[in-house]
């Protein structure tokens, strides 16, 4: 029989329980009991529904309250030393290092999260040096495979691989030069070899060992890290699954077959054209291959045909017995279900599946190959094929003067009139002073924002009492910046529920679903708009309420828009046209968007870009295609602009090192990164490519509650100006505020145009 395998489950509830229960916890509203009820309900419903649905291999030990790779790091103990001997427990020391803590006298930052590979995920970076003391604290996997097991479903736990958890930690400050994290591997692998001995005793037939690491070029320097570390662990573990995903095996598939594990699970959704290497390479072993076949990506219903051909193909090769058929990779990155839709059209439902429609998917498929003559699965299989014939028939639809536009696009629409030393006196005329201070867009979206907008949504108000509603908020934000000192101004961004759903909704060829969320960090969860058809804009999208904000003041307002290349890569793409094309497409409705807000006299716009560096693809290859057509975009949006006219863009990232002379390219006024956790290498970079427009490096961290006192920001900014030139800075926080409380925001707020001050007087 070929067997079914799901690599992991979202973890947030169906109902976000677990951002609920988890916020509740923060604010002191939730005790750490009801925390545990809570996620042992949602785990409980996951693995049932994975059970009912005929999912042979079922993950546990996946669930979180915040973070994987932070689950790894606490059970390691290895907790960098700002957060011992505070006096906290387990769960708050956990929370501690995942969003900081500031309270009761605790004044801890938060640990650096860095985006999941090459998708919205962020993970917390483990801190290593010679001095931390892996022992395990507590058995994740173990715990969730026993409480499944009570639960009466018996899953195969899931655990981070010890070479791809290394490869992802940074060295603490007080490393030693030189210290590479992985070269702890000798003094991690006890703390594996337990953590697998007591699960295999425990009754676990099989673990699956996540090493993604293996689809990115510098998986093969670590060729004999994995032969050492999986040769100590396979002799005292359960079955090893070890389990790649997201991309390309490419060579490391001729050492990764030679390891001494029982299977080996490939993503066919990013890689397709790997199967028949893999086929090969493993047949002469005994390995079981699992075949990503069932994207955990993207959440288009998958083609069986397709599917079961790739099955078919193993299975001829290998026999039943040796094929999963499996999740590309964990799904994560996908909603739970597509059961609570219903505002999608039927004709719209009929395209996807998400995380429950998914782990159907797997199971049928792999009854098909096992060759099920069950009247279940025969009807399963019909049906996809005429949902997927529809989608085929609809896809064939497209807009002809988009297009058009696009195969028209010349040249000079990339570029700026003039250079950058020539718009900087035209753009005098903002009056800015030394060391300008801004924001990177959003402010505090509280609940009363929330609340009107859903009242709104209900009907509860009518559209013109929202508008009023948003003035108000625009207006109380104009005067709070002005009040604080602020320079260029912002009008907060209270109308956005979301910085891509607001312009998909505003945009043709987007669909969205109600209860579509994703996990981007802790319990942030975001509801990633699907994209489905060609795009154009309907009418102008921001004007009104850039305008509505300049005309309450005399500072000057910074337009606000999110880049091509960042509402592609946090939407669900299509299938059936390029990215490229896709974000052309965007690209020239944003530069619409910009020639309006220039017409109505907005004087800065700012396009944001966080997403830029996590649509990077995982192999240094795919590189350059990509930046081509990511940066060509944003100067397609942008550079229709006068020479008068201040662009700004932002990034949630800080390194640029290998992708520099693409940001250089980009051309824009002013850039603003996020910079406040990392070192400030990036400033050696722009300085080394001899950078030569306005940067505004973060100063303080906008992921936790914590408010940096002054005197941390003005010696942020004495390291800045240790390798910047002066009249360059703009002073402001990493990223957008709207996840934080107004009460910290304006501490923060004040604090930062105070160092901003200072460092007028000094510098
Ligand atoms: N302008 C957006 C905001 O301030 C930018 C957010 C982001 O970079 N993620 O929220
Ligand atoms: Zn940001």
């Amino acid at each position: 029989m070929v067997a079914s395998a799901v690599l992991g489950f979202p973890r947030i509830g169906a109902n976000r329980e677990i951002k609920k229960v988890v916020e509740g916890y923060w604010a002191g509203k939730t005790s750490a009991d009801e925390v545990n009820k809570v996620s042992a309900t949602v785990k409980k419903t996951n693995w049932t529904e994975l059970k009912q649905r005929g999912v042979d291999y079922i993950p546990s030990g996946d669930f979180s309250l915040y973070d994987h790779v932070l689950d790894h790091s606490a059970a390691f103990n290895a907790i960098p030393k700002r957060y011992h001997g505070l006096g906290l427990s387990h769960l708050d020391t956990y929370f501690a290092m995942a969003r900081g803590r500031q309270a009761d006298g605790v004044d801890v930052p938060a640990s650096e999260m860095k985006k999941w590979f090459d998708s919205n995920y962020h993970f917390v970076v483990p801190e290593l040096d010679n001095s931390t003391d892996f022992k395990l604290n507590y058995n994740k996997a173990l715990d969730e495979f026993k409480e499944a097991k009570e639960a009466g479903i018996t899953t195969r736990p899931v655990v981070l691989g010890p070479i791809t958890y290394l490869a992802l930690s940074k060295a603490t400050k007080d490393a030693e030069a030189g210290f590479e994290p992985i070269s702890l591997l000798p003094k991690l692998l006890p703390v594996y070899k337990q953590l697998l001995t007591e699960l295999k005793s425990a009754g676990a037939e099989w673990v699956q060992v996540d090493e993604p690491i293996l689809v990115q070029d510098k998986g093969a320097d670590f060729e004999d890290k994995f032969a050492l570390a999986y040769a100590e662990l396979s002799p005292v573990a359960p079955k090893i699954v070890l389990t790649t995903y997201y991309g390309r095996l490419e060579s490391n598939l001729n050492f990764v077959a030679k390891l001494p594990v029982a299977g080996i699970h490939v993503d066919l959704d990013r890689a397709p054209q790997q199967l028949e290497s893999t086929i090969k390479a493993v047949s002469s072993g005994s390995y079981v291959l699992s075949l990503g076949v069932v994207s955990g990506r993207s959440i288009w219903k998958t083609d069986f045909t397709v599917a079961i051909k790739a099955a078919e193909q193993a299975v001829s090769a290998l026999g039943q017995d040796r094929v999963i058929v499996a999740t590309s990779s964990t799904l994560l990155h996908i909603p739970v279900t597509l059961a609570s839709e219903d505002k999608l059209t039927a004709e719209q439902k009929d395209w996807f599946s998400f995380a429950y429609e998914k782990a159907s998917e797997v199971a049928t498929i792999a009854a098909v190959a096992s060759g099920s003559q069950d009247a279940k699965v025969s009807s399963a299989l019909e049906a996809n094929r005429t949902s997927i014939t529809k989608r085929r028939d609809f896809e064939k639809n497209s807009d002809d003067t988009v297009r058009k536009r696009v195969a028209a696009i010349t040249p000079d629409q990339y570029e700026r009139k003039n250079p950058f030393a020539t718009r900087r006196e035209a753009q005098k005329k903002l009056n800015l002073p030394k060391f300008p201070t801004t924001t990177i867009g959003s402010f505090p979206q509280t609940k009363e924002i929330r609340q009107a907008r859903a009242k709104l949504g209900k009907g509860e108000i009518t559209e013109e009492e929202y508008e009023k509603f948003i003035e108000k908020e625009i207006e109380s934000a104009v005067r709070f910046q002005e009040r604080i000192g602020l320079d260029l101004l912002v009008h907060g961004e209270p109308e956005r529920n979301d910085m891509v759903q607001y312009f998909g909704e505003r945009l043709e060829g987007f669909v969205f679903t109600q209860n579509g969320w994703v996990q981007s960090y802790g319990s942030r969860y975001v509801r990633p708009p699907i994209l489905v058809s060609d795009v154009s804009r309907k009418g102008a999208i921001t004007v009104r309420w850039s305008k509505y904000a300049q005309s309450l003041t005399s500072k000057p307002m910074k337009g606000m828009l999110t880049g091509p290349v960042t509402i592609l890569n946090w939407s669900f793409p299509r299938a059936d046209i390029s990215r490229a094309l896709q974000a052309q497409q965007l690209a020239l409705a944003l530069r619409d968007e910009v020639g309006d807000l220039e017409a109505a006299g907005i004087a800065a716009i700012q396009v944001d870009e966080p997403a830029v560096r996590e649509g990077l693809p995982l192999r240094r290859a795919d590189w350059e295609e990509y930046l081509k057509w990511a940066t060509s975009t944003f100067k397609l949006a942008t550079a229709g602009v006068r020479d008068d006219t201040q662009t700004h863009s932002h990034f949630c990232y800080s390194d640029f090192d290998d992708i520099f002379p693409s940001i250089q390219s980009l051309d824009a006024d002013v850039i603003s990164i996020e910079a406040s956790k990392s070192d400030l290498k990036l400033l050696n970079t722009f300085k080394r490519y001899g950078y030569s427009n306005s940067i505004g490096p973060g100063v303080y961290d906008v992921h936790s509650p914590r408010v940096p006192p002054q005197p941390e920001i003005s010696d942020r900014i004495k390291n800045i100006l240790a390798s910047l030139d002066p009249t360059l800075l703009f002073v402001n926080p990493d990223c957008g505020l709207k996840t934080r409380g107004w009460k910290e925001t304006e501490a923060s707020l004040v604090n930062l145009v105070e160092a901003a001050k200072a460092a007028r007087q000094q510098y």
